[in-house]
């Protein structure tokens, strides 16, 4: 997946706000026209006039950065929320989320544009472990009819032949599935070396047990995640692992992860480094 880094300069739609994400929030421009594509919306961000913007987006050839994620953009502004986004979210939602746009130009392909969605949705909800709760609609949070083919029937059968319900569920099993199919093929070359994972947060030390992020460090050995959001069951190489799901990240023992993994961990907390070692080449 190519990303093509194209950061706003006007500050009445990128305020410089430093912010944590919570979430990802789907949006579509709206326009139809041709040629209204991810650059020409880039454009319209970037005129000193416009006080809109979105973090990333994405037209059938291409998926255009706008923000750094950790910056708050104005995708999600209204004057009253979903009583739900205030809860999960915050009052102010902007304040901690990432935007997409989806660009439905004529001239360009829908498929193509969609499934470039996919992969950048993907993307981000496994950097930050996060499962597709954690995906919202626009309209999910203010009320708004965007992306009007996820909320609005005429709209939905268009492009889907469905109605919206029905689209926007089929959106979040694509993702549901690329989340939790073979995320990363098994890589035979690290099978039979020291892998260390540097963790971008501490682990956790409860009762003297150490717990580190799953899918984080699974999948750094070449590990297959499996998670049901429904369940909140969570499976590494096919076995079931108890979980503890801290901040919307899934940590489980350090000691009974290793072993799913067929290896031993080691974890250093002053550098946050977790060592994992083949259980074959471990004397100790
Ligand atoms: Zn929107």
């Amino acid at each position: 997946m190519q990303i093509t880094e194209m950061l706003l300069t006007n500050k009445t739609a990128r305020p410089g706000i430093i912010m944590t994400p919570k979430a990802l929030v789907i949006h579509w421009t709206a326009n139809e026209s041709k040629g209204a594509d991810a650059r020409a919306n880039r454009s319209y961000f970037n005129q000193p006039t416009t006080e809109a913007s979105a973090h990333y987006i994405v037209d059938d050839v291409e998926i255009i950065r706008c923000l750094p994620e950790n910056e708050m953009g104005y995708h999600v502004g209204a004057k009253s929320y979903k009583p739900e986004a205030v809860k999960r979210l915050s009052a102010y939602p902007n304040n901690c989320t990432i935007g997409i746009e989806m660009c439905v130009n004529t001239d360009g392909s829908f498929q193509a544009m969609y499934k470039k969605t996919l992969e950048l949705a993907v993307d981000i909800l496994k950097r930050y472990q996060w499962g597709i709760e954690r995906l919202w609609r626009h309209y999910d949070i203010t009320g708004k009819n965007c992306p009007a083919f996820f909320t609005a029937d005429d709209y939905a059968h268009k492009y889907f032949g469905t109605g919206a319900a029905e689209a926007w569920n089929r959106f979040k099993q694509d993702i549901h599935n690329l989340l939790t199919s073979n995320p990363q093929k098994p890589q035979d070359h690290v099978d039979n070396c020291n892998i260390q994972v540097a963790l971008p947060a501490k682990g956790i030390l409860r009762a003297g047990v150490s717990y580190l992020p799953v899918r984080m460090v699974a999948e750094a050995v070449g590990g297959v995640v499996g998670w049901e959001a429904d369940t909140k069951r969570v499976t590494v190489n096919g076995q079931q692992l108890d979980v503890s799901i801290e901040n919307g990240i899934a940590y489980a023992a350090a000691r009974k992860l290793a072993e799913v993994l067929n290896r031993e961990a080691s974890w250093e907390s002053a550098s946050r480094t977790v060592t994992l070692v083949p259980k074959s080449q471990n004397t100790g």
